[in-house]
């Protein structure tokens, strides 16, 4: 029985990993999805067989709680929230893990080194990423705002993070009472209060993504303390594969992982200048007739997609617009940033639901040596992915982050609003360059007016 389970096991991970790899590209991500999705139910289901379960009515009240609240979820997050929601999903990975490992020592005590170490670890690395991911939902939420910084902050870190592990420590050398482990649970909580708390603004996708990474860790951790491998397993790649998202959002905002969180880089703090000394004077509106005739002359236009389009839905009708242009002989490409919109990869999700084909989604690496051949970039929603500031600036913000060079374009179009800033809540200098203009509006009704105009020219 135990050598059908752990084969069961085997095909549940290898169904993991197949469908890591299947979410790696659009074309195969829902493929992947499915393939994840059915490793989980058949660890869960062998799971169910396999322990000495006295009785599954709590199991099932656990269940039918947990699939209506996840459904419920799913069906009503707007795609633009979904950072809050994996943070939450994060948070509550870790809290989990911290109920399992109390759970399992309150029951048995201390039988081993693997338990107790395992335990301390799953302890330790749950209560800071339950703690931490509640701050960063509510920053993402904007409830929390600004920055909690003081003098000697990360030292007292530094403290917290050794009281911790001393009390795993003491837990594992005399392991006759669990009051260490509490205690350090205690402390670790606070740990990921204080750690979360200075990272403000610009930096949060990177944070999530940690923590995401965290609440695999501190699964896998549970994993040594319940003895069930496919646990470990499962934890190993949330873990890794956290890891490594964690550093492409770092690469492509420019930070190392460090300097989030103990730069206080990120927080809105860095004195920029004011939007009028940046705009006033300097914008030039137009309409949708003037864009339409821009592009009557135009070989090559390039829209470059923001958060903007995502809270606008405006896929559809962008695609529409590109498909009405490439009809009359201009080449059209979509840029897509790293970080654009509100959840990594969240362009590509709206482009391919809007049935754009994937070779037209060009990234940033490989577009932005193009820009200086490109009569049109069309801006759509997208501010501080294509700030000029973040090249130019030492200090702010974005200062740093590679951006889409966009202002080497012939001619810039920026659909938004108002001249509102984006996430990082600083002016955007492209807005007021000389061969910009500001087509003002909400983006579905402005993208539909420019498909009108552009039929009727
Ligand atoms: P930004 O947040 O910089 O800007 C979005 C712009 O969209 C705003 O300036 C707003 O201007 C405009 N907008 C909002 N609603 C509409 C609408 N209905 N129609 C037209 N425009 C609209 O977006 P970017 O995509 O350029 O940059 C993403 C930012 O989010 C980066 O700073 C990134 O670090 C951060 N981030 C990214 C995450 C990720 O994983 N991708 C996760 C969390 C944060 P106005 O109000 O004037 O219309």
């Amino acid at each position: 029985m135990v050598n059908l389970i752990n084969f069961a096991y085997l095909v549940a991970s290898v169904l993991f990993i197949l469908g890591l790899k299947g979410l790696t590209h659009p074309r195969t991500a829902v493929r992947g999805n499915m393939l994840g999705a059915l490793g989980m139910l058949l660890a869960i289901g062998v799971t169910l067989l396999d322990q000495q379960i006295l009785s599954f009515e709590y199991i099932l009240i656990g269940v039918v709680i947990g699939g209506l609240v996840g459904a419920a979820f799913a069906l009503r997050i707007p795609m633009t929230s979904m950072p809050e929601l994996v943070a939450v999903f994060n948070g509550f990975g870790g809290g989990a893990s911290v109920l399992v490992a109390s759970a399992a020592l309150v029951e048995h005590g201390a039988p081993s080194h693997q338990f107790t170490i395992s335990s301390a670890v799953s302890g330790l690395i749950g209560a800071v990423t339950f703690w931490g991911s509640i701050v960063a939902f509510f920053k993402l939420m904007e409830v929390l705002k600004g920055i909690f910084q003081f003098p000697g902050q990360q030292f007292i870190n530094g403290l917290l993070t050794l009281a911790c592990l001393g009390m795993g420590a003491w837990l594992v050398l005399d392991p006759g009472s669990l009051d260490p482990f509490w205690i350090m649970v205690a402390i670790a909580s606070l740990l990921g209060l204080m750690l979360v708390l200075p990272i403000g603004g610009a930096d949060m996708p990177v944070v999530i993504a940690f923590l995401n990474s965290c609440s695999g860790l501190a699964a896998a951790a549970t994993g040594f303390v319940l003895d069930n491998n496919v646990l470990i397993i499962a934890g190993s790649l949330v873990g890794a594969s956290g890891l490594i998202l964690t550093q492409i959002m770092c690469k492509a905002m420019n930070r190392s992982l460090g300097n989030v969180f103990f730069g206080g880089v990120g927080a809105e703090t860095a004195p920029g200048a004011s939007d009028d000394e940046v705009y006033a004077g300097k914008i030039k509106s137009t309409s949708a007739d003037e864009v339409a005739m821009l592009f009557d002359t135009a070989r090559r236009v390039v829209i470059v997609p923001g958060y903007g389009m995502a809270v606008a839905q405006a896929q559809h009708a962008v695609r529409d617009l590109a498909g009405l242009l490439e009809e009359r002989g201009v080449e059209v490409e979509y840029a897509i940033h790293p970080v654009a919109g509100r959840m990594p990869g969240h362009m590509n999700v709206l482009l391919a639901e809007a049935e754009v084909s994937y070779d037209k989604l060009v990234e940033m690496d490989l577009i932005n040596p193009s820009f200086q051949q490109t009569d049109v970039a069309l801006i759509i929603g997208a501010n501080d992915v294509v700030n000029p500031l973040a090249r130019d600036a030492d200090s702010g913000p974005i200062a740093g982050m590679p951006i889409l060079d966009v202002d080497k374009s012939r001619t810039v179009v920026v659909i938004k609003r108002s001249l509102s800033p984006g996430f990082a809540g600083i002016p955007n200098p492209l807005f007021a360059a000389d061969n910009s203009l500001m087509y003002f509006g909400s983006a579905k009704e402005a993208v539909l007016d420019l498909v009108a105009a552009v039929k009727e020219g």
